[in-house]
């Protein structure tokens, strides 16, 4: 039953669907979702480009931990959903060492091998201090060979922010921690251990990229999301969501999934010091570039890459055409292959946009992804530029937080999703629906939240 509360929410993304969802499913319609873009799915939409290969904002790779995200996967896609082994892998030497890189130290060289075992067993040995940063954590955890042959770089090419900056406190199953006899067990009999994590198995749709999820997540809300329409400002006190148009939309409750500074810099009323405070939480930008070749796809085992060493300007490739042959040109990867590739840029790390493209391609080549036939064969090239793409947990991240949202929550203000709750560790897309989720049935019941917090 309707309770008559009139909630707007901003943003079509992942959060703003599973909050439209929820809504639908309680019979409640007085509610309008306001999106920018033409499209449904923010970061998790996918684009076919000209040449007809699809592609992501970035590998996306779905994994659920919550029964509810199932649900609303299986009513939406049904049977049409591949699933794929986790095979990723990380470059180094020249060698691809699989995923993950301390349980797997055996694929280096030896004298690698040899750094890295030295350096855990003397991390092992010193008396352990609660690390003030993330770069602490990493030599505290994994000992310095680990930390200069992977972890270091790997992070600061992911991040583009210095270690010092990074809590340590939001890891949890984000990264996969180490036991020593295992990882010398591994050495010692030279076996693979890559099961390691919650994704070790992951689904994709077998169509459309996984922008297709959230296009079918969408069709039953069409009537309710106004795409193509911008919110410029929320005049806080007198509770209305303001348009580019100069459109006045009030409501009783609001939720935000938009980057959560920008919404507070745009807020009308908003007191400077939150404004200030919510500007001092730290993002970097994400440059995906999709690169299609003329060539088959002759990798079936991997699906992702880790490029931790300098040869290339990525931190990350996803084997698209592996994901699902229906993102290459009919369906035909005897012919065509994909290359999703994703490099991190920040106030820290530039990159140069009018040559990133070249680089990429450059960068898979010497870092043996692909080789001179393939490199030769290019059929497409295609770039999105993610301005917001990791929000990132930086020490002061959660006081910041704790001042900005209580503000907001006082004024019937919700900041969910990946950037309107700014939690790297809860910002994947099945954390973002079942937030959009959770806040309804806050709103509508008063039942607390479980995967958002402050
Ligand atoms: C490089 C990269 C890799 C990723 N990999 C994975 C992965 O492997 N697995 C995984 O689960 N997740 C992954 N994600 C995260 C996933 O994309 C997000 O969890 C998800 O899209 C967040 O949904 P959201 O609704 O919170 O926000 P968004 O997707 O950002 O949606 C917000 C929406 O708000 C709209 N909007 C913004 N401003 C305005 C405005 N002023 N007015 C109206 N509308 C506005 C935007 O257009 C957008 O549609 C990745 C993200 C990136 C960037």
């Amino acid at each position: 039953m309707s309770s008559g509360k009139r909630i707007v929410i901003i943003g079509a993304g992942p959060c703003g669907l599973g909050a439209g969802w929820a809504l639908n499913a309680r019979g409640h319609d007085n509610y309008t979702i306001i999106e920018r873009s033409g499209y449904a799915g923010g970061l998790s939409a996918s684009f076919v480009d000209g040449a007809g290969f699809t592609w992501d904002v970035g590998g996306h790779v779905l994994f659920s931990h919550y029964p509810e995200f199932d649900e609303i996967l299986a009513k939406v896609m049904g049977g049409d959903m591949l699933a794929h082994l986790r095979k990723s892998f990380v470059r180094r030497l020249n060698r691809w060492v699989p995923y993950p890189f301390q349980n797997n130290l055996s694929f280096l060289p030896p004298e690698a091998q040899l750094d890295c075992l030295l350096g855990l067993k003397r991390a092992a040995e010193v008396e352990q201090v609660k690390p003030a940063h993330f770069g602490e954590w990493i030599d505290a955890v994994f000992g310095e060979g680990i930390a200069r042959h992977f972890m270091r770089p790997y992070n600061w090419k992911v991040w583009g922010v210095p270690h010092e900056l990074m809590s340590a406190k939001w890891i949890g199953e984000r990264v996969s921690v180490v036991d020593f006899d295992a990882v010398l067990k591994n050495v010692i009999m030279g076996s693979e251990d890559s099961a390691w994590g919650p994704n070790a198995e992951f689904q994709f749709p077998s169509v459309g990229g996984t922008g297709e999820i959230f296009t079918r997540l969408a069709a039953p809300l069409k009537d309710k999301i106004r795409f193509n329409t911008t919110v410029s400002s929320v005049a806080v006190d007198e509770k209305v969501v303001i348009l580019s148009t100069g459109e006045r939309i009030e409501y009783d409750h609001l939720i935000n999934t938009t980057p959560i500074d920008k919404f507070l810099k745009a807020a009308e009323c908003a007191p400077k010091e939150i404004v200030k405070r919510a500007g001092e939480l730290v993002h970097n930008g994400v440059i995906v570039v999709g690169l299609g070749f003329e060539a088959p796809l002759s990798d079936k085992e991997r699906c992702w890459m880790y490029f931790p060493e300098d040869n290339a300007p990525f931190y990350r490739v996803t084997n698209f055409a592996k994901y699902s042959a229906s993102n290459v040109p009919g369906g035909d990867t005897e012919r065509y292959s994909s290359y999703l590739c994703e490099t991190s840029y920040s106030s820290f790390k530039s990159i140069d946009r009018e040559l990133i493209i070249d680089e990429t391609k450059d960068g898979l080549l010497s870092a043996g992804v692909i080789d001179e036939d393939t490199y030769s064969k290019e059929v497409t090239r295609f770039m999105i530029d993610a301005d917001y793409g990791y929000p990132v947990p930086t020490i002061d991240r959660d006081e910041i937080l704790r001042d900005v949202q209580t503000y907001l929550i006082d004024r019937s203000i919700y900041s969910r999703g990946r950037f309107g709750a700014w939690r790297y560790e809860t910002g994947n897309m099945d954390h973002s629906v079942k937030m959009g989720l959770e806040v309804v049935e806050r709103i509508l019941d008063d039942k607390a939240e479980e995967v958002w917090k402050y």
